[in-house]
């Protein structure tokens, strides 16, 4: 049997939109058939029904009212799917033969420019990588703010790619190669499933591309790249194809080079936990919970650009920390503008509806209310006595015009509806108001009318009315109706009486339907042309906005200063990291009563450089190390830092290789996977980094572990690398390295035993631990009684039996012992040196040096 005309049309659309959802219009109804009925009834949790198609079988179909179709997109797109609306182009009622029909929006996860899709505090990213021979170029775009930035990534590509993906988190990815390709790249979006990925080469065309890049970005990239051009054009048509109108960019095309920015790698920004918790992914208990008490949606988004974006700049950082310190020290500026601030609305992202077409005046009221604040702020900011604050006001345009433009022409609280009037404003046009008085005189009329025919009749009950089918109408009851005159034409038998039309109602009845819907057609008229007039003050509407965000995020970060005891640290390219009572800004919030213990940290590029951290399990090794990154991560956004005095030595990059990060789902081993995290760091880091490892080499046999531990260490601090390190370890060897590197230094978290219990007094202080407490922090975390009496004896028996074996003798090969290490230390020693070059002082001293090493 041949298909219907109707479901012809619909697989034309289908083919044309492969991967995508079809909603087909059909009366009051979104349908959805076949193989999408299927996968939308079970994923929205619709009745699956059938229709009549024309072939032998019913065609699955499941549908949803037109009217609150945004819901169910929203929900079928923050699942990852990609849905093409279909609308009907023509009337149903007028149209002759097959209803005309057309694609008219797209909606994917990375397109979306407005509505309940978006994250009030968060970016909403499309992304797209174009892997080259040599390198790869990555653009990112959120439609809805209007930001645009590229970048491209030379050398070790995929880590970079990794770590860009981690700092945007896309919520779709587009690609010009298969991901197959890179394996490390397809293990971790493996991880990212909310991250929707689709290969089209064909996007990636670079002439194609290049004419894109010609139209929308001005001025265009200056190195002219070809992968860039290639990535950002990708981008655009995406876009173009998605939105189906020109596009418009509130800001300029942001190119940037990764050494701009403190690099932080995407694992490190987990385990730093910076915009969201390790194991939840929450935002409370990471760092921006702490630092976020911006009051604006685009204030929020501004704070956690800065973290995503630390700075290596020191006049930049400096620059912030003067704002910064401004608001800290005026607190009723802070009060007056954060109050005002609260009234302000996403102007970034109502700008969007309004320059794509599809705000509503409920969204150019907003605009305008939010507008009547910049005069109020402004003044507040150049009336004050310090030049940082006076200039930053100056920065906001107040734009009184824009706003007393949509004032006039807007009432104060417009309907949702567009089409049908009350939008707006009495006196903004005098036709509107002519055709609104000849609304409300409408009713007027309609009174008197209702007098005069009871006067003609004598009929005192005598009532006009109006409904949707008749219109206006006279109904008399039933008792009068002889007295009805022949001029009455009857419409309508009630059980009580009847309804009747007059010629002189049906004409009164024109004028008020008429004026009815001229003053609706005029007034979207109007409303149109005003759109379209804030549309062209788009640029200074946006430099308003990114003045307030501004604002925002120095009140939030001078407001966290204030409450919290922050202090404005030092910055500066010397090399030294120097913290006085330093806290973890997040921990501090957790622990009761100002419990936190500060503490002191001395890093540098001489004899401090490698800090190694003995002390038992849950002394505070952890919070300690991730405290100083934390701090000089806070520094170089230009934030205040939780301290009495800070001194932070610019970093180029973080890395962190923490403990416990199993990735179970990637498939690899967590010995494997450390491995790679330590190869990753050890191939990147430089004098200028900070590098924290906790613990390293547990996943294997102890001698294989704190070989490689040590190995790690020493690679750490020779020239190679000279990072400055803090290293957290059971492993009590690797003490033995202060003694043999000037660069390492002891350190313990200070611990006591008292009777069975230890007490963490959680004080960093100088040299080793003496004990693990392994067995009492059993005990703590309540490992039942006997089994922590019976390894203390078997702890004893171990300690016994070492004693009284001479352990060179006992350890057997393939296994090493320390001893091996010492002589071999020493070994190595007497071959780097050069007897002809020692005086006999110098010879004396090595070998006392050498024989103290064997003891
Ligand atoms: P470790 O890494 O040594 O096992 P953690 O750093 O995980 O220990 O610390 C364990 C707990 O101790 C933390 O969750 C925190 O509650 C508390 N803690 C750590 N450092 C401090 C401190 N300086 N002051 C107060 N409490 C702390």
């Amino acid at each position: 049997m041949p298909r219907t005309p109707m479901m012809e049309q619909y697989f034309a659309f289908k083919e044309q939109y492969p991967g995508h959802i079809l909603f087909f219009r059909l009366g009051d109804f979104y349908e959805m058939f076949y193989d999408d009925a299927k996968l939308v009834s079970r994923e929205l949790e619709l009745t699956l029904t059938g229709k009549d198609c024309g072939e032998e079988e019913r065609a699955p179909m499941c549908g949803v009212p037109y009217h609150a179709a945004e819901n169910y997109l929203a929900r079928l797109v923050s699942r990852g799917y990609k849905v093409a609306v279909c609308e009907q182009m023509e009337d149903p009622a007028l149209a002759k033969g097959l209803v005309k029909r057309d694609i008219v929006r797209i909606v994917t996860p990375g397109t979306v420019a407005e509505g309940q899709l978006l994250t009030e505090k968060e970016n909403n990213y499309l992304a797209s990588v174009c892997v080259g021979e040599t390198g790869a170029a990555l653009c990112f775009a959120d439609v809805s703010t209007g930001d645009l930035s590229a970048t491209l990534a030379e050398g070790d590509f995929s880590s970079r790619i990794i770590n860009e993906i981690g700092i945007y988190t896309p919520k779709e990815l587009l690609i010009n190669s298969p991901l197959s390709a890179d394996r490390q790249l397809q293990e971790y979006l493996s991880l990212r499933p909310e991250c929707l990925i689709t290969e089209v080469p064909d996007l990636f065309d670079e002439e194609k591309a290049a004419a894109l890049v010609a139209k929308y970005v001005s001025p265009p990239p200056e190195d002219g790249s070809p992968l860039l051009t290639r990535a950002i054009g990708a981008l655009l048509a995406y876009l173009e194809e998605t939105q189906r109108t020109e596009l418009r960019f509130g800001k300029k095309l942001e190119l940037y080079r990764s050494d701009q920015y403190l690099s932080i790698d995407a694992n490190t920004r987990r385990s730093l936990e910076i915009t969201e918790t390790m194991r939840g992914r929450e935002k409370r208990g990471s760092l921006i919970w702490v630092l976020d008490r911006t009051k604006t949606s685009a204030g929020a988004r501004l704070l956690r650009k800065w973290l995503e974006f630390p700075l290596v700049d020191c006049n930049r950082i400096a620059s912030r920390q003067r704002l910064v310190g401004a608001f800290y020290d005026d607190f009723m500026l802070r009060e007056e503008i954060g109050g005002l601030l609260k009234g302000v609305l996403d102007l970034e992202r109502l700008m969007t509806k309004v320059n794509y077409g599809t705000s509503s005046a409920k969204d150019l009221r907003g605009i305008a209310n939010t507008l009547a604040l910049l005069p109020k702020i402004r003044l507040l900011l150049t009336s004050s006595q310090n030049d940082e604050l006076f200039a930053l006001g100056e920065k906001i345009d107040t734009l009184e015009d824009v706003c007393e433009m949509i004032d006039l022409a807007i009432v104060d609280d417009p309907p949702f509806l567009l089409r049908e009037g009350g939008i707006i404003r009495a006196g903004y046009s005098e036709e509107v108001d002519r055709l609104n008085a000849i609304l409300t005189g409408g009713e007027d009329f309609k009174s008197e009318l209702e007098a005069k025919e009871r006067a003609a009749t004598g009929i005192k009950n005598l009532k006009i009315g109006y409904n949707r089918v008749f219109g206006y109408y006279i109904e008399v009851s039933k008792s009068n109706l002889s007295e009805v005159p022949d001029t009455y034409i009857r419409k309508q038998t009630l059980v009580n009486g009847e309804r009747f039309i007059t010629k002189e109602l049906k004409e009164l009845e024109s004028t008020i339907l008429g004026a009815k819907e001229k003053v609706c057609s005029l007034e979207y008229d109007l409303f149109q042309k005003l759109r379209q007039s804030v549309s062209d003050q788009a640029p200074r509407i946006q430099k308003s906005a990114d003045a307030l965000s501004l604002v925002d995020v120095y009140l939030s970060l001078a407001d966290v200063a204030s409450r919290y005891g922050y202090v404005c640290p030092e910055v500066d390219y010397g090399d030294e990291i120097s913290v006085k009572e330093g806290r973890h800004p997040v921990v501090e919030r957790f622990v009761k009563d100002g419990g936190f213990v500060p503490n002191d940290t001395l890093l540098d590029a001489g004899h401090n450089r490698l800090m190694i951290i003995t002390g038992p399990n849950m002394a505070g090794k952890s919070t300690y190390m991730r405290q100083v990154a934390l701090i000089a991560l806070m520094a170089q956004i230009g934030s205040f830092v939780p301290a009495k005095e800070a001194r932070i030595g610019l970093l180029d990059k973080i890395f962190t290789r923490v403990g416990a990060s199993d990735d179970l789902a990637s498939g690899q081993s967590t010995f494997m996977l450390e491995m790679n995290e330590v190869a990753f760091i050890l191939k990147n880091a430089t004098r200028r980094s900070l590098i924290l490892y906790d613990e390293i080499g547990r996943g294997t046999s102890t001698f294989d572990g704190m070989s490689i531990a040590r190995a790690v260490a020493e690679y750490t601090l020779s020239p190679k690398i000279g990072a400055k390190t803090l290293f957290a370890t059971h492993y009590h060897e690797l003490t033995a390295l202060e003694e043999q590197n000037e660069g390492a230094v002891n350190y313990n978290i200070a611990a006591k035993k008292k009777g069975d219990d230890v007490i963490f007094l959680r004080k960093i202080v100088r040299g080793k631990a003496d004990d693990s407490y392994g067995i009492e922090v059993a005990g703590l975390a309540g490992v039942p009684r006997p089994v922590i009496r019976r390894a203390k004896e078997v702890l004893a028996a171990l300690i016994a039996e070492a004693e009284a074996a001479s352990p060179r003798q006992k350890v057997e090969k393939p296994q090493v012992s320390l001893d091996d290490f010492r002589e071999k230390d020493v070994l190595e020693k007497i071959r780097n040196t050069d007897p002809d070059l020692l005086t006999p002082m110098e010879a004396l001293e090595l070998l006392h040096k050498l024989k103290k090493t064997l003891d």
